[in-house]
């Protein structure tokens, strides 16, 4: 199980999700504290921003883990944006370790990270028949491809997110579906089958687990969907 981490609110640097903070995701990626799944996030590691002046979000991923980039630093300091997007991965057994199969995932204007596993034959109806291409044979990369196909027809990110997961934790009953997705002006996550927690601030910390001790951490409830906006947080069961 990989962790994931978002920001939406006043511009931050992405080192405000990763290295800031004292359990941020360089520390999750070799000590995390809650995950329940793998014990270390080895196997690469993503950024995904938005800059006002560029059409598409700008991504950055290494199959590498991510204290081995010394690069990383300087560029999480650098990059700063109202919307960012962060995740350090633990390939699940049989998925390929590369940089396609890494998140954030993206299409046009959306990212999207996922925490957990799926078997890819529950994915494959979500991904057939419509205009979908997974980068990658991870199954991530599969569910990443299945939301994307019904966000470009104009489907509503909400209604997106609970369709693929309903019907792929119909096809795998013990599918892992913690997605985290952003298209820059609001993020939505996924809580199903592993822990996920807000922080409201000046704007929202979404996060897999708290990336410090402050008080403050809510628990985003099993099998629900959160929604941020500028307008404020919102979380919905999914049935
Ligand atoms: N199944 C995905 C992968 O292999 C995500 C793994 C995870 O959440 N640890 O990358």
């Amino acid at each position: 199980m990989c962790r994931h981490a978002a920001w939406l609110g006043p511009a931050r640097s992405l080192a405000s999700l990763v290295s800031d903070p004292e359990h941020g995701l360089l520390r999750q990626s070799y000590a995390p504290r809650l995950q329940r799944y793998g014990i270390v996030n080895a196997d690469g590691f993503g950024f995904g921003w938005y800059d006002a002046a560029l059409p598409e979000p700008v991504r950055y991923r290494r199959a590498v883990p991510m204290w081995a980039d010394a690069n990383m630093p300087g560029l999480a300091a650098a990059a700063r944006s109202s919307c960012l997007l962060a995740a350090v991965r633990s390939a699940t057994t049989g998925m390929p370790v590369e940089e396609t199969a890494t998140a954030p995932f993206a299409d046009g204007r959306w990212l999207l990270s996922h925490n957990g596993r799926v078997r890819r034959e529950a994915v494959r109806p979500l991904v057939t028949g419509v205009e979908a291409d997974p980068e990658s044979a991870c199954d991530s990369a599969w569910l990443a491809a299945a939301v994307f196909a019904r966000l470009r027809v104009g489907v509503p990110l909400a209604d997106a997110l609970s369709l693929v997961v309903r019907e792929a934790a119909e096809g795998d009953r013990h599918a892992r579906l913690n997605l985290l997705v952003t298209g820059g002006a609001e993020v939505a996550a996924v809580a199903w089958g592993d822990t996920l927690f807000t922080h409201l601030e000046e704007g929202v910390l979404v996060s897999s687990e708290p990336l410090d001790d402050r008080p403050g951490w809510r628990p985003v409830p099993d099998r629900s969907l959160l929604l941020a906006s500028p307008d404020g947080v919102a979380v919905t069961p999914i049935d």
